[in-house]
């Protein structure tokens, strides 16, 4: 059970959630960092009294290091402060709660100092997690998924002593606020329409690859690397209600699921206290006479191209997810400041899928090389 806990990406949904959690339950927060919101981070120091707050941006690290001066928080900026918090001696656990592939570096710092690892950010699993999962196992880290459906796979395949008898791994998708569209109704979408998901409140980045499935092509590749599946052996299920938060099949044909209100306070809570299960934690019990009945279907692999896409980059194997992954940033990056339209999303990550030949057994600057190629192909695009 984690007890002193470094938050990289603290003032986002995961992060703000995961100091909630931690308040319910009288966990220390060790490090605090984020890219620039100074002004959260300033008032999550004061809370939290950690010994380390950092901002990635060196201009608003400037800034709290004034505002913070009458604490003895130490405030860092930069890469380096990144790195520091991830490896923060004081913490036992690491929550790698940053959005998109710039996560990777400081992951893998946390992992290199043998912390737990509550992760969070995919992006990092999807880019490189033959290295990052060999690098835990090489340093003893701890890797606990915090995304809602890894966690629900995870305590659905406690108790399993023999892999060889999971038939399949069945991830829970809630569709989105396009769901039942068709791609000519997709045209015109905006931002705004993109941004408004039915069960979760998450980051822009997240909640536009919801809109896309991106989310859920990133979900598979996820759980390829935690759960050592082929692809092949993973299933995508459309169920509105995100009551179910995944599934395991065993080959005597037996269906484990979990349950629960759609909190990420819920699988946060268990990635902290791992093995444990402890009360007191600030999500509601969900209410089995009212919550109305859950539907299933299938996901429409013709209108969410992006979902077909990430199922074909994780069939590739090698760079191919850092391809996609770099791609859909950049892509998701342009359509949030108002240039492409939605449908292009698909269209750009194609392109780089396209343009960038894969490469196989990748080290880390091929991964990061990759990444580079397939950001310039989706920028450069017309
Ligand atoms: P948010 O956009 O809400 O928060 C992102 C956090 O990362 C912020 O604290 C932000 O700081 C920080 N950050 C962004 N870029 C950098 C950088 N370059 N250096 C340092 N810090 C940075 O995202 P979410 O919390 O929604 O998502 C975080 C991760 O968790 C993503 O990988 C997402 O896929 C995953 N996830 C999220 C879920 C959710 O419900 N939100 C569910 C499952 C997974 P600042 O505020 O200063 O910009
Ligand atoms: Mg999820």
């Amino acid at each position: 059970m984690s007890k002193r806990i470094s938050i990289l990406g603290s003032t986002g949904s995961i992060g703000r959630q995961t100091l909630e959690v931690m308040e319910a339950l009288g966990m220390e927060a060790a490090a605090l960092a984020a890219h620039s919101n100074g002004k959260l981070l300033e008032e999550q120091a004061r809370r939290f009294r950690p010994e380390l707050a950092v901002l990635a941006d060196e201009k608003a690290a400037a800034d709290l290091r004034v505002r913070l001066a009458d604490t003895n928080v130490r405030v860092l900026g930069g890469t380096e402060g990144l790195m520091e918090a991830a490896a923060h001696p004081g913490s036992d656990t690491a929550v790698a709660a940053m959005v998109g592939m710039a996560g990777l570096r400081p992951t893998l710092a946390a992992i290199r100092e043998g912390k737990r690892i509550a992760l969070a950010n995919k992006e990092t699993l999807v880019c490189a997690g033959t290295l990052v999962l060999e690098e835990a196992k090489d340093y003893g880290a701890q890797i606990l998924p915090v995304d809602s459906e890894h966690g629900a796979i995870f305590q659905c395949l406690e108790g399993n002593r023999n892999r060889g008898e999971v038939k399949r791994l069945i991830l829970t998708c809630s569709g989105g606020p396009f769901y039942g569209k068709k791609r000519r109704e997709l045209q015109g979408v905006t931002r705004e329409d993109a941004l408004q998901h039915p069960n979760w409140s998450m980051g822009a980045k997240i909640t536009v690859d919801s809109a896309t499935l991106m989310n859920k092509g990133l979900e598979v590749m996820e759980a390829m690397h935690l759960y050592q599946m082929p692809v092949e052996k993973i299933a995508v299920v459309i169920h509105r209600e995100s009551i179910i938060h995944s599934l395991v099949e065993y080959c005597d044909n037996a269906m484990l699921a979990q349950l629960g209100t759609p909190d990420m306070r819920l699988p946060i809570q268990y990635a902290l206290t791992w093995p444990r299960r402890v009360p007191g934690g600030p999500s509601q019990p969900l209410d089995l006479w009212h919550c109305g009945p859950l539907t299933f279907g299938e996901p429409d692999l013709e209108t969410f191209r992006c979902l077909t896409l990430a199922l074909e980059a994780a069939r590739t194997g090698g760079t191919a997810g850092a391809v996609l992954n770099g791609a859909n940033e950049a892509a998701v990056g342009l359509f949030l400041e108002g240039r492409i339209g939605f449908l292009d999303i698909a269209e750009r990550v194609a392109l780089a899928l396209d343009q960038v030949k894969a490469v196989e057994n990748p080290a880390l600057q091929d991964i990061l090389e990759a990444d580079r190629e397939a950001r310039q192909v989706v920028l450069a695009a017309r």
